[in-house]
């Protein structure tokens, strides 16, 4: 009896262990599901900030990309770079677009006229203007030329203007007139020419025939302070969209020999380039002649 009261004691203690046990699963169950829950939506949470924070982020960036731009102009800087990287892809193709740009060639202030390059034969010139000393220069460079004028004259100095715009008729006279020279020093014609030709272009291919050239001088009567204007010009032209044309060292490039005197309005955005690269308008624009 002992016995079989002892089994029926087991029994109950059984099932009221796997009652407990029942009990105990249940409520794991339900207790992990709402740890769950909870995480899943915590996690909702930090996605809805992070997508504020972005949007946020993207709103900043919207109110001042200009600004940016203005005050970093060349995107070349690492910390430049790697803005961009983060900000959108059009921002950053708009970059590479804007590195890449050339000179405009259709840019009146570009024209390119040397001994591979005669004026076009519908070239027109712009309005002149008087600027003094029995020469006239388009009035588009002469308002810069007045500016530089005034800053030089600032300086301590003053500028004559040997020659300035020069019609198809007078550059022809210019031209024959240095042939002459050469023939009656004992050449013949073909020296002559091939002599007065890196000095004076023949009509056609003079750019002072464009109106945007200026051979400058001391205004000095005795010629004193010439090397100083020479270096001031040099220095400050393209602050005003002058360069110096026929720099020296680049006669190969240019065809024309060094003239310190002779100076080509091209606007400040190129003269710049141009001036503090030490390049020549030809390398500029790309149009090198070939060794
Ligand atoms: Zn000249």
């Amino acid at each position: 009896m002992a016995k079989h009261s002892n089994t029926a004691g087991l029994t109950r203690l059984n099932i009221i262990l796997a009652a407990v046990i029942v009990v105990l699963l249940v409520l794991l169950i339900v207790v992990s599901g709402q740890k769950r829950r909870a995480q899943e939506e915590s996690s909702r949470e930090e996605a809805v900030a992070s997508r504020e924070e972005v949007s946020l982020e993207e709103s900043v960036e919207e109110s001042i990309p200009e600004s940016r731009t203005e005050s970093v102009p060349e995107a070349n800087s690492q910390e430049e770079s790697s803005e961009a990287a983060e900000s959108s892809v059009e921002e950053v193709s708009e970059v590479s677009e804007e590195e890449s740009h050339g000179p405009d060639l259709t840019d009146w202030r570009l024209i390119l006229v040397n001994g591979r390059h005669p004026l076009p034969e519908d070239f027109e010139p712009g309005e002149m203007v008087d600027i003094g000393d029995n020469e006239v220069l388009d009035v588009r460079a002469a308002e810069h030329y007045f500016e530089m004028r005034a800053a030089i004259e600032q300086a301590g100095y003053s500028l004559y203007v040997d020659s300035a715009y020069r019609s198809r008729e007078r550059q022809a006279s210019f031209w024959e007139a240095r042939i002459r020279e050469n023939i009656d020093k004992g050449l013949t014609r073909e020296e002559a020419e091939r002599e007065a030709a890196s000095w004076v272009a023949p009509p056609g291919y003079s750019e002072h025939e464009t109106g945007l050239t200026l051979d400058i001088s001391t205004g000095d009567p005795e010629g004193r302070f010439r090397e100083e204007v020479r270096a001031w010009l040099r220095e400050h032209c393209a602050e005003y969209g002058f360069i110096l044309r026929y720099p020296e060292g680049k006669e190969h490039i240019t065809g024309a020999a060094f003239e310190p005197w002779h100076f080509r309005y091209v606007g400040v955005e190129a003269a710049r380039e141009i001036m503090d690269n030490g390049l020549t308008l030809e390398e500029y624009l790309g149009d090198v002649p070939e060794e």
